[in-house]
C-alpha cells in the first residue's frame, strides 16, 4: 500500500485564497529585504512576491548590495519598524558572512517579525499554542498541513529529526503544545534508526539528502520531508528517500510541492496576523 500525499501546493493555494478576503479589510503591506544577490534567496524571493500578489498583500522589495554594512542593514531595520505604511517584514537570510545574524534579526520589531525568528516571539511560543501569535513559518506551515489532514497530535509518538532555531526547536515546542510525546535528533543523537523507527509521526528537517531509509519507519507512519537539497543532476530532492518510504508510511509530504508551499503560505498568514494585531492597537 502506498501513502497518501500531503499536498501542500494545493494546501498552500487555499490557504493564499483565504487570506485575500482578510487582506481586503486590513490592507497589509510587508517589505522584503535582500542583501547581495544569492541564487537560491532569489528563488525565495520570488516566490513570496508571487504568494503576496495572489493574496492581495503589497509586498516591496529591498534590494540592498552586497557590500552594505551591518550599521546600514540596522539603520534600514529601525526605518521599517518606524514606518507605519510597513505592517510586517523580513530579512532574507542567509545574509552575506561579514554580517552577525543574531544582531540582525534582535533589531527587528517583534510586532513586524512575520518570519517569526525573533526572540520575543519565539519565546511567547513556549506557553500555549494560544501565544503562538507569530509563529516562525515552515513549523507553522507544517502543523496547519497535519490539521488539513486531520492527523491526531495529542498522545502520538513524534520524533523530529533537526534541532535548528527556524525548524527542528520550535516544531518541537508547537508539538509539545499539542500534547505529543516529542524526542528532537540531531547530528549527535546516537542511533537515529532506533528513534525514528518509533515515530507515529516523524518530521525531517536535516539537510541531509537520503538520510530516512524504509527501514528506518514503522508502518503507517506520517511522514514530513522539510528538507530541500540540490542535487548534482540539479534535481531538488528532501532528506527522506521519497520511494522507500512511502511503501510503509500513511501519509508522505513531497519534495517539491510539500512543506515549501506552506512555509510561503504560513509567511502570508503571519502578514496578515500582524497587520491585525496593529489595527486593533491603533483603535485602543
Ligand atoms: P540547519 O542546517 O540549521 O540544521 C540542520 C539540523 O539537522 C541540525 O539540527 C543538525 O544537527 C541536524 N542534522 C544534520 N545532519 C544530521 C544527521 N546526519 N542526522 C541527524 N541530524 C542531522 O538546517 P535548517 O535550517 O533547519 O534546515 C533543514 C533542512 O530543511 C534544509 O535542507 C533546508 O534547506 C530545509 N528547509 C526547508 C524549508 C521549507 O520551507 N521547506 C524551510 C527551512 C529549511
Amino acid at each position: 500500500v502506498s501513502a497518501k500525499i500531503l499536498d501542500g501546493k494545493a494546501l498552500a493555494e487555499k490557504v493564499l485564497l483565504e487570506s485575500r478576503i482578510k487582506a481586503e479589510k486590513l490592507n497589509p503591506t510587508i517589505a522584503v529585504i535582500v542583501v547581495g544577490d544569492d541564487p537560491a534567496s532569489a528563488v525565495y524571493v520570488r516566490n513570496k512576491e508571487r504568494s503576496c500578489e495572489k493574496a492581495g498583500i503589497r509586498s516591496v522589495s529591498i534590494r540592498l548590495p552586497e557590500e552594505t554594512t551591518q550599521e546600514e542593514l540596522l539603520e534600514k531595520i529601525h526605518m521599517l519598524n518606524n514606518d507605519d505604511e510597513i505592517t510586517g517584514f523580513i530579512v532574507q537570510l542567509p545574509l552575506p558572512e561579514h554580517f552577525y545574524t543574531p544582531d540582525v534579526i534582535r533589531a527587528i520589531d517583534p510586532a513586524k517579525d512575520i518570519d517569526g525568528f525573533q526572540a520575543y516571539n519565539l519565546g511567547k511560543m513556549f506557553l500555549s499554542p494560544e501565544f503562538e501569535d507569530l509563529p516562525p513559518a515552515t513549523p507553522a506551515g507544517i502543523m496547519r498541513m497535519l490539521e488539513e489532514y486531520n492527523i491526531e497530535i495529542e498522545g502520538k509518538e513524534v520524533v523530529v529529526v533537526g534541532h535548528s532555531n527556524i525548524v527542528g526547536k520550535p516544531i518541537s515546542i508547537m508539538l509539545l503544545n499539542r500534547n505529543a510525546t516529542v524526542t528532537t535528533c540531531h547530528k549527535f543523537t546516537k542511533d537515529l534508526a532506533a528513534h525514528t523507527s518509533r515515530a507515529d509521526i516523524l518530521i525531517v528537517a536535516a539537510g541531509v539528502p537520503g538520510l530516512i531509509t524504509g527501514d528506518m519507519v514503522k508502518k503507517g507512519v506520517v511522514v514530513v520531508d522539510v528538507g530541500i537539497n540540490r542535487l548534482e543532476t540539479g534535481k531538488i530532492v528532501g532528506d527522506v528517500l521519497f520511494d522507500e518510504v512511502q511503501e510503509k508510511a500513511s501519509y508522505i509530504s513531497p519534495v517539491p510541492g510539500g512543506v515549501g508551499p506552506m512555509t510561503v503560505a504560513s509567511l502570508i498568514t503571519n502578514a496578515i496576523h500582524a497587520a491585525k494585531r496593529q489595527s486593533i492597537e491603533e483603535s485602543k
